[in-house]
């Protein structure tokens, strides 16, 4: 969405209060694809010298992935600060900086970018899961339970499921 600060570029120095919902498109991250819930961005916008927009607050919003170990649905809660500088007129193409024209300050790209930088390393479904993806071996499914058990590692049914494909001499 795009935020008019017509207001605040007639009173500079003064801060305006921003309270606003941006969308933030699916992200290939981690090889894999995270989704947000609609983000809030709280806080305030401030003109500033030559015209320029200064906004900074918090962004909150939910990310939907996948766990990294086990691969079942998981998200994450994200509370990121911003504080980033919107140059009027600035040149698009450089994207070190946030630019807008006009009166109105387009939000998405800062949202994306502090959502993102938001994110944990590694997106689990729940706090210290180990467990490794289900997996099929002779026809049968092995899932997570299954694996836990032990003498049943993951990597060791692989290894067999490479050598049988080896073996058959495919491709
Ligand atoms: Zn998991």
């Amino acid at each position: 969405m795009t935020l008019d600060v017509s207001g605040a570029l007639k009173q500079p120095g003064v801060p305006f209060a921003l309270d606003v919902v941006q969308a933030i498109a699916p992200q290939e991250v981690f090889a894999d694809v995270v989704t947000f819930d609609p983000a809030r961005l709280l806080g305030t916008y401030t003109a500033v010298e030559h015209g320029n927009v200064l906004l900074r607050g918090t962004l909150t919003t939910t990310a939907r992935g996948h766990c990294a170990n086990c691969l079942e649905p998981a998200s994450a809660e994200i509370r990121e600060d911003f504080e980033e500088l919107f140059v009027l007129g600035g040149d698009p193409e450089d994207n070190e900086i946030f630019v807008y024209t006009g009166q109105e300050v387009d939000l998405e790209r800062l949202a994306l970018t502090t959502a993102v930088l938001g994110l944990p390393i590694r997106m689990l479904c729940r706090e210290g899961c180990n467990r490794v993806p289900a997996y099929e071996t002779g026809g049968v499914t092995v899932t997570h339970c299954q694996e836990e058990l032990p003498g049943q590692r993951p990597f060791a049914a692989l290894k067999q499921l490479l050598a049988e494909k080896t073996g058959e001499g495919t491709d």
